[in-house]
């Protein structure tokens, strides 16, 4: 079974996030469920492949006609460990080959536009695996959750992100959505953490305390989102991550399985080698 199986939001399925132990570590082989050596060393491993697999999707989008690219989406409540887990999944790769934007608070600019606007901008080029620190998803999480717009404006927005990612798929996207599952505790513990130390005040927002307040309203949101838009198309998978070690085999595993079904390879030579070596003096 893959971790993908064992991960995935089944498409209409309810979801249930309180039964989503965020101290698990589902997937990891028998014995190895509190390895965190062996899968720190692990991720080394399928860092080294994911690097060659984008580098054939480099190469490939390069030589042919067809547009392919790979957009991982991350969210996660306050200090879910959005960051770490770029830094450490996205870390393994070229970084010519990523294309990683964050999404906060909307400009002005933005907001005078639809929300899917500065989305659309900042999709990766064919070849390129984009990575989402937070994305569309904020405009039914953030947004509902403090009635930014109205019910009926949310609402009708999970539609159209079905829609906007289907047209992503026939567009040769290959997309992967990640909710990393932090607990309520977890995150007083790692707001305190930036408290004590000097070299995390600037990730440090008095806001966030204020936020904890909503919680529940976030969970709710958020099991709403991953039900309304997990399809076959653009899953959804949680993945609990109060363990960071978990949290980033988890992450790269997903990605190494999905780009393994991509069937990537080298292109091969549109010359003739033999001829280019005599040619060569
Ligand atoms: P950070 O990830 O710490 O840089 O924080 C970014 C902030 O931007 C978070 O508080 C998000 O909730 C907020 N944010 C992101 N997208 C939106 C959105 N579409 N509408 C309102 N707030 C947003
Ligand atoms: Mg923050």
């Amino acid at each position: 079974m893959s971790l993908r199986d064992v991960l995935r939001i089944a498409p209409g399925a309810a979801v249930n996030l309180e039964s989503i132990d965020p101290n698990g570590t589902p997937g990891l082989p028998k014995g190895r469920s509190r390895d965190k050596a062996w899968a720190r060393a692990q991720l080394v491993a399928i860092g080294e492949r994911l690097a060659v697999a984008q580098e054939q999707l480099f190469a490939t989008a390069k030589v042919s006609q067809t547009r392919p690219r790979v957009l991982l989406v991350l969210q996660a409540m306050d200090c879910g460990g959005k960051d770490g887990t770029v830094r450490k999944v996205a870390g393994t790769m070229n970084p010519q080959g990523l294309t990683i934007v964050g999404f906060g608070k909307p400009t002005k600019e933005e907001l005078e536009h639809d929300f899917l606007w500065r989305i659309r901008k900042a999709l990766p080029p064919p070849g390129q695996i984009g990575v989402f620190n937070r994305s569309h998803y904020e405009d039914v999480l953030v947004v509902r959750v403090h009635n930014l717009v109205a019910k009926r404006t949310w609402q009708s927005r999970f539609k159209r992100i079905n829609d906007f990612e289907a047209s992503l798929v026939r567009d040769g996207f290959t997309i992967i959505k990640v909710m990393l599952h932090i607990s309520y505790a977890e995150q007083a513990a790692r707001l305190a953490e930036r408290l004590k130390d000097p070299t995390k005040y600037w990730k440090f927002n008095p806001a966030d305390i204020d936020e904890r307040a909503y919680w529940d309203d976030y969970q709710a949101a958020y099991a709403d989102a991953l039900a309304r838009c997990s399809t076959e198309d653009a899953p959804w998978y949680v993945v609990p991550a109060n363990r960071k070690w978990y949290r980033d085999w988890a992450v790269a595993t997903l990605l190494d399985e999905t780009m393994g079904d991509l069937g990537l390879r080298y292109p091969p030579a549109d010359f003739d080698v033999t001829v280019e070596q005599a040619r060569l003096r």
